[in-house]
């Protein structure tokens, strides 16, 4: 036997590749995972170990090492992890024990959780100056103090939305977890063939027979390999996924990146990285278009290695696999590694349940009524069950399933399309079957109040600000930023001396970098990661405008490093100076340019937006880049000089010893207005 790949091996042995990692171990054999290539040696030293007992005993042993071998080694792991922690805690602070305290507790209550008296409480309140009785509740902050005095380091309970407080959700059983397939979002740079590849593997997966009809597109769909099913999400794109995730939803498993292997890695391939990144979930790259004569697969690799994926081939832990969605080639092994990472991350569900999903779309039909797709997470879901889903209740009337098959039940990672609901949920809300109707209508009508309160009370995002109180509150321990900005030098330099002022309180994490102007989709990103986006020579377009103001993600820009530098260090202390708003008085796009002699260019524009004055200061803004700042030099209607030109009119606008005027480029026009702290 040659040099041979553990899953290879695996495969030809008829076992699990984690089995056979598992009898490697036991032989002493140190292997990094399922790719890891084996000498001929090893290879045949295992296998002659495996064939050597007879059939049944194998099966036998493979269930005992599945069964019993693996809890042994995580405890192992467990108990590792935990004196790990143990030994840095006792750096820190000695034999001080964890408790978990909600937003506020009853004073009895507390009493009970630190196993003391609750006189002994009201004492040590009085003494703090709070006079409270037994049955009076006490917020946090003020648990946590006398918590500590007792030895015990609080952390504040995640606040309960109202189905789990509802909802007691069954428990799993061991014995009724079984394997559920894995979810897969397919992501990457437009253009790379996100859409092409998701067509393919739909084409060449899901035969006519199976179907029954013609395939649906209700925004997931499964195939079947070997025998196992994975599920597609079939909107493409980071975005989407950033969306579900803002919403709670986190239900992808495993994200496909794919990479043009003629185009190599661009600013969506990055953004994609960091998204999955941040969402924790594996990555498997996807190298795209490789039946080009201009496909370079190897510098896909070698650009991928500095966003911190290297190939496995190449002795890292990213599986990269070269795939044509054109001709199909290679799609199989990509849906095989899809397989197997999922072993990996043993991915188990509760069929035997009452489902819990995620809704993936939703809308109002015509002559069906509101019909969402569900991904059901855990549980199975019938015709006839009672359902909620944010603000939306129902019975489900019917269902459909990715072939256009009407069904009667769906479970784990099924994607299905029901009716029934009351009105169209978002993306993203979580759906439970219920035990009973009632129950149903009155979560909804709790949700719909809350929503409306919510409505009242916005929430409120990180922001330079309030930075430094909520340091002093120990709110936060981490700063998340994103820095977007006109060229990668300034990325390099604004992340590395951002993240220098970290310091023991707060550590400064730049979670996303890209070049061009700040998105939709970056502002996502703050929201879902509550970060604080700093630009440097870079625009928000509207949507990101609109998004960010609606969310209140801080976004702060500047043409200066020195200056972001300095804003940041002022909040962590406290000490930001009084604030200049800046106020974007209108906008005017360039349709031609004119070389005046002695003058110099001047653009013609159309003002697009508000008003341009003469006194405004500019600037000129190009694919949302900023390439000047500056003031107005000469503004004309016609052939007179104009002190201001309104929006829908038209114009001569030259710029202030600047003479590269483009057409196309936006002419911002803004005033700046001190805003009081
Ligand atoms: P998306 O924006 O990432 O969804 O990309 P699309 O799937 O729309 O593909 C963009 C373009 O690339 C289309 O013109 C596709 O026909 C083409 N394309 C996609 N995959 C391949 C491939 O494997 N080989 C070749 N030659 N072209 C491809």
């Amino acid at each position: 036997m040659s040099k041979v790949r553990v899953y290879e091996l695996a495969k030809q042995l008829n076992i699990t590749s984690k089995a056979l990692i598992q009898q490697l171990e036991d032989l002493g054999i140190d292997i990094k995972n399922h790719m890891s290539t084996l000498d001929s040696e090893q290879a045949n030293l295992v296998t002659d170990l495996l064939t050597e007992e007879d059939t049944e005993k194998k099966e036998k042993e493979e269930k005992t090492i599945k069964k019993d071998k693996k809890p042994e080694k995580k405890q192992i792991k467990k108990e590792n992890k935990k004196s790990i922690n143990n030994v840095q805690e006792s750096h820190i602070e000695d034999d001080y024990k964890e408790m978990l305290l909600p937003s506020s507790i009853r004073v009895g209550e507390l009493a009970d959780n630190l196993s003391t008296s609750a006189t002994e409480i009201i004492k040590k309140l009085m003494s703090l100056g709070k006079m409270v009785t037994i049955n009076q509740e006490i917020d946090f902050d003020t648990a946590s103090l006398i918590a500590e005095e007792y030895g015990y380091i609080a952390t504040k309970e995640k606040e309960k939305s109202i189905e789990e407080e509802l909802i007691v959700e069954e428990e799993d059983r061991p014995e009724d977890l079984v394997k559920r397939p894995p979810v897969i979002t397919v992501m990457g740079h437009v253009d790379h063939g996100k859409t092409s590849l998701l067509d393919a593997i739909r084409e060449t997966k899901v035969t006519a027979k199976e179907a029954g009809g013609i395939t649906q597109h209700i925004g997931a769909y499964t195939v079947q390999v070997h025998g196992e099913k994975i599920t597609f999400l079939d909107t493409p794109g980071h975005e989407a996924f950033t969306s579900m995730r803002l919403r709670g939803a986190s239900i992808t498993d495993i994200a496909i990146l794919v990479v043009a292997a003629d185009d190599g890695v661009m600013p969506q391939t990055v953004e994609a990285i960091n998204h999955a990144k941040a969402a924790d979930v594996p990555i498997i790259v996807a190298i795209n278009k490789i039946d080009k004569s201009t496909a370079a697969p190897d510098r896909v690799k070698q650009e991928l290695t500095e966003y911190g994926l290297i190939a496995e081939e190449w002795g890292g832990d990213t599986i990269c696999v070269p795939v044509s969605a054109l001709t199909g080639e290679g799609i199989d092994n990509l849906l095989e590694m899809i397989l197997l990472v999922s072993e990996m991350l043993e991915l188990k569900a509760n069929p035997k349940k009452r489902a819990r999903g995620s809704i993936i779309e939703a809308e109002l039909n015509k002559g069906r009524g509101t019909v969402a797709t569900l991904l059901v997470e855990t549980g199975t879901i019938r015709v006839g069950d009672s359902i909620v889903a944010g603000t939306a209740y129902g019975k489900v009337r019917a269902m459909v399933d990715d072939k256009g098959k009407r069904v009667k039940k769906a479970g784990p990672s099924m994607p299905v399309e029901i009716i029934g609901l009351s009105e169209v949920p978002s993306a993203g809300d979580t759906l439970y079957v219920l035990k009973d109707d009632k129950l149903a209508r009155t979560i909804a009508e709790k949700n719909k109040e809350a929503f409306r309160e919510q409505n009242l009370v916005k929430t409120h995002r990180l922001s330079l600000d309030d930075l430094f109180s909520k340091i002093q509150e120990g709110e936060i321990k981490e700063i998340n930023i994103i820095i977007k900005a006109d060229v990668q030098g300034s990325i390099e330099a604004l992340k590395q001396s951002l993240e220098k002022l970290s310091n023991e309180e707060v550590r400064i994490n730049t979670i996303h970098t890209g070049v061009g102007g700040i998105s939709e989709s970056d502002v996502m990103l703050a929201t879902a990661s509550n970060a604080i986006i700093i630009g440097f020579n870079v625009r928000p377009d509207n949507n990101a405008i609109t998004i960010a103001e609606k969310e209140e993600v801080d976004i702060r820009l500047y043409r200066v490093i020195y200056n972001a530098i300095e804003d940041m260090e002022d909040a962590m202390k406290g000490m930001l100076e009084p604030e200049y708003k800046e106020v974007v008085v209108g906008k005017a796009e360039i349709r031609q340019t004119f070389k005046v002699p002695n003058i110099g260019t001047i653009g013609g524009s159309y003002v697009i937006e508000g008003k341009i004055n003469r006194n405004n200061q500019v600037r000129i803004v190009r694919d949302g880049i900023v390439v000047h700042e500056g003031t107005i030099s000469s503004l004309k209607r016609f052939k007179d000089d104009a002190r201001e030109v309104l929006s829908g009119f038209e114009c001569g606008i030259g710029i202030e010893r600047y003479n590269d005027l483009k057409e196309g480029d936006i002419i911002e026009a803004f005033t700046m207005e001190e805003i009081p702290r």
